[in-house]
């Protein structure tokens, strides 16, 4: 038989897959001696089995359960169901990859109105157990029996009018049990059942409703946002109750053990009195700084701090802790490496070098190398801040700066999103089914809630700008207005306003931002990724502004300038038109020799930027149509220009209209018909050549043929170049070091590399056209059914952003290895999107490529990607 269930003490931190991350680190806390209330854990096979069952238990599951509940009462001397001395216990969702707030949880299960008597008893505490019951009961009602929240809040809240309070702490026991009592009718009205008393019952349907959350739409929306697959399940963790809720010397709190947004090394966290875990998180109450800990219960206090400190030193991470006080003894519920900030990672993984706790390697390897792409966030210009002054301030939950118009609706983000339009989420509070809104928000703003707020946990590991518990706010959600409180300002929907996520300030308008630069820690951490990769970099860049941007990130060349970019501006696109409609070769080459010199000062500029660096520049690829006028007033405007007659200009677009234009005549075809633009562009990039290596500089270029797929296409066009760049050279009296090759994006050239070797000096991997072409599906038309196989798994990932190993990465192989064979020294990149994705850029590495090219703003992060592929290497080795 399987064995499907493990207490605590059997497991470790290393069995999160099967365990999931909580159970796994709730085994090792137990382990280390730590005060964890005691507890077992299914294991996420038994989930994955109850999906593979069509819902239903595995077999052997129920005993196992069993078994260990009989185990844990022994243990704890209390007794489930029991009417005197109940054990109560929490029913916990946890999968092997935290999953902050998505799956549920239900705590104090056990209690009916039996038991809740006998615990009001045993405690002494009448209160305390009518105030579990009364959580029990919505908790229960809402996770389990799928009834609103809402339903149970609106009794509570009418509770509170009546008495004229404002905190549930301040309700009394009488008052707990009209309440329980209202909400048995809720349960009854809504489900058409009593509430379930029988605690067993309870438990069974517990557990199915932890399974049954792994697939609700909020985590699914989770997965699909953080690109998490190839997981079991969910565990569940059944634990026995500890209570924050017996009075002033109970509570409970999550604390970081350093500062989660700046990386500051400073213990980091609030707390709640007379409060159980889910009043932290929901920010239902604006929980105090763990410094007030300090002031109430200083001997927890010290307990605290003492196991944060061990924590951090087993874990050698840092850690995001859940804790509870009943009565002045503390226990610990949760801790796991915790989300952050990129620059809290940067600083954390510097710091920890610095402080002994890591080596360079190990500190590398634990920054998520996206995460850096919120230090290439933008900031406000502090100029223009200084003009202004803040609206509203609240807590800096998560850094960057966000301008957009304000949107209240999460749905109503999204779509404005995808619309194009910026917006700020704006609202009282979030919870997890804002996920969708926040993911398309440029920045979140919450009225409540606290820096372990569900906005601010999911805001920081989004990487977006966000401030909460922002109380100068009075949010009216329903008629979409903000007060600003003391100031004479009222905002609507649309309104821009601007977030500052390092401090809290809000701005009214849309204040200019700054971009980033790298420096401090981040330059360090670079300056380690530098040092341990094998992998070169380079930027994908034509422009001016990206190739400086590039430098600035570090890229050692560009690995891709699509000089089709550089004919749509201004005059260009007219002399590229005038080209494309000539009627004879002589015509073609007039329009061509005017284009001829926009071309070579572009080369000249992307040159001297480069400076000693590699440029990889490919020749014209896009299909020429693309270059003229589709709309009939366009057109009409164009023969107007040109002085053509419209018929003929239209006759000519017909021509050139293609059935599938991404397999049509482009590329290297294109060339093979005009072999003048391959003239021409050869041209411009050895005059630009010439004439700056006269001046002094040192410049590479590599001249790069599209879309090959039989080596007697690129002889045809290498002779051309080759001709050209020989004539240029001698009309300059200078050598230029310069290299011919392509592009590998159709099959047939990977599989024919031998071939192809013997004319080409480097190989560059087109990964997004080869990716086309070797599933056969239309980029443009993915749209329409590769989301669907995301969701029906068919695909583990979108093979455009990772690439796909078995498939792609088979023929990229295939390709190397047949290529060295001809020629050992050929140099080899990839120029896709996927060479700044690090799970691709692994296999990169792997398959000993020369370089990766990608977005200047991804240069940094592939550095490090690269870096921790080498280490990674190096370990197993
Ligand atoms: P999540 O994954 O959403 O954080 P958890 O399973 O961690 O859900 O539980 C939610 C809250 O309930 C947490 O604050 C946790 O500390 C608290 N909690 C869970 N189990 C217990 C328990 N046995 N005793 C007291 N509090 C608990
Ligand atoms: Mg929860
Ligand atoms: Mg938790």
């Amino acid at each position: 038989m399987k064995k499907y269930v493990y207490s605590f003490e059997e497991g470790n931190k290393d069995m999160k897959d099967l365990l999931g991350g909580k159970g796994a680190n709730l085994a090792e806390m137990t382990r280390i001696g730590l005060p964890v209330p005691p507890g077992f854990t299914i294991t996420t096979e038994a989930c994955y089995e109850y999906y593979k069952n069509g819902m239903k238990f595995p077999e052997g599951l129920k005993e196992q359960v069993l078994e260990k509940l009989e185990w844990l009462e022994n243990k704890v001397k209390k007794k489930f169901g029991d009417e005197e001395n109940p054990l109560l216990v929490s029913v916990r969702s946890g999968a092997a990859v935290s999953m902050p707030g998505m799956m549920d949880t239900v705590l104090n299960l056990g209690l009916n109105d039996k038991t809740v008597k006998g615990l009001a008893k045993k405690t002494n505490n009448e209160r305390f157990a009518y105030d579990s019951y009364r959580r029990f009961i919505q908790m229960f009602g809402n996770v389990v029996l799928g009834i609103k929240h809402s339903k149970f809040e609106e009794i509570l809240e009418r509770f509170k009018k009546t008495k004229g309070i404002e905190y549930d702490t301040e309700l009394d026991v009488n008052d707990f049990k009209k309440i329980v009592e209202e909400y048995k009718i809720i349960v009854k009205e809504e489900t058409k059942k009593e509430f379930p008393q029988d605690p067993m019952e309870q438990l069974w349907l517990g557990i199915e409703a932890v399974f049954k959350s792994w697939n609700n739409e909020r985590a699914i929306e989770y997965r699909r946002i953080n690109n998490i697959t190839g997981l079991l399940g969910t565990a569940v963790n059944i634990q026995m109750m500890v209570f924050g809720n017996m009075g002033e010397s109970s509570g409970t709190g999550v604390c970081f053990t350093r500062d989660p947004s700046t990386g500051e090394n400073k213990f980091f966290g609030e707390f709640l009195p007379n409060a159980q875990g889910e009043d932290v998180v929901a920010g239902i109450r604006t929980p105090l700084p763990i410094e007030e800990l300090k002031k109430r219960m200083p001997k927890v206090y010290d307990e605290l701090v003492k196991v944060k400190e061990i924590l951090e030193k087993h874990y050698k991470d840092m850690q995001d802790i859940e804790f509870t006080i009943e009565e002045g003894k503390l226990y610990l519920l949760q801790t796991r490496n915790g989300k952050r900030t990129g620059i809290a990672a940067v600083k954390i993984a510097v710091d920890m070098v610095n402080e002994g706790l890591l080596d360079e390697k190990e500190a590398l390897l634990k920054i998520d190398p996206n995460s850096l792409n919120q230090l290439l966030h933008k900031r406000i210009d502090p100029l223009a801040k200084k003009e202004k002054e803040a609206i509203a301030k609240g807590l800096p939950a998560s850094p960057g700066a966000a301008v957009g118009k304000i949107v209240f609706e999460s749905e109503e983000a999204f779509e404005l999103k995808e619309k194009g339009e910026k917006v700020i989420l704006v609202r009282v509070e979030t919870s997890p089914e804002d996920i969708k809104g926040m993911n398309a928000a440029q920045g979140i703003l919450t009225q409540r809630g606290g820096m372990t707020s569900h906005a601010a946990v999911v805001a920081r590991g989004m990487g977006k700008c966000a401030i909460v518990g922002c109380s100068d706010l009075i949010i009216d959600e329903t008629n979409k207005v903000i007060e600003i409180k003391g100031k004479d300002i009222v905002l609507k929907e649309g309104d821009w306003i601007t977030l500052d996520g390092s401090t809290g300030e809000v701005f009214l308008g849309k204040l200019p931002l700054l971009e980033p630069e790298i420096s401090g820690n981040f330059a360090k951490i670079m300056e380690w990724a530098d040092k341990y990769r094998k992998l070169s970099v380079r930027a994908n860049a034509e422009t001016i502004r990206d190739a400086k941007k590039a430098i600035e990130f570090g890229a050692e060349g560009i690995g891709l300038a699509r000089t089709e970019h550089m004919f749509f501006e201004g005059e260009r696109i007219k002399y590229m038109r005038e080209m494309i409609l000539a009627n004879n070769q002589e015509e073609r080459i007039k329009a061509l020799n005017k284009l001829l010199p926009m071309q070579k000062a572009d080369f000249k500029e992307l040159f001297k930027i480069m400076n000693g660096l590699p440029v990889t520049i490919r020749l014209l690829d896009p299909p020429l149509h693309e270059f003229l006028p589709k709309e009939e007033e366009q057109i009409k405007e164009v023969s107007d220009e040109m002085n053509l007659d419209l018929n003929k200009l239209k006759e000519k677009i017909k021509e050139l209209e293609e059935i599938n234009p991404m397999l049509g005549h482009r590329g290297c075809r294109l060339l093979i018909t005009y072999p003048e633009i391959a003239e021409m562009q050869t041209k411009a990039i050895m005059e630009a050549a010439c004439e700056l290596v006269k001046e002094g500089y040192e410049i590479k270029p590599e001249i790069m043929i599209p879309l090959v797929g039989h080596v007697n296409e690129i002889k045809f066009l290498k002779k051309v170049i080759k001709k050209t760049c020989d004539e240029t050279m001698r009309r300059y009296n200078v050598k230029v070091d310069y290299k011919i090759g392509t592009m590998i994006e159709v099959p047939r050239a990977a599989l024919t590399s031998d071939e192809i070797a013997k004319e080409a000096e480097f190989f560059s991997f087109g990964t997004n056209d080869l990716t086309q072409m070797t599933f056969g599906f239309s980029r443009d038309d993915i749209g329409k059914f590769l989301p669907e196989y995301l969701e029906k798994e068919i695909l583990e990932h979108d093979p455009f952003r990772t690439i796909d190993i078995n498939g792609v990465g088979a023929l990229i192989k295939i390709c190397i290895e047949k290529a060295k064979n001809i020629r050992p020294d050929i140099k080899i990149g990839v120029c896709g999107e996927h060479g700044g994705e690090p799970r691709s850029i692994e296999f990169f590495h792997k398959a000993n490529l020369d370089y990766v090219s990608c977005s200047p703003f991804r240069v940094p992060i592939a550095r490090l990607a690269a870096a921790q592929a080498n280490i990674r290497d190096m370990k197993k080795k």
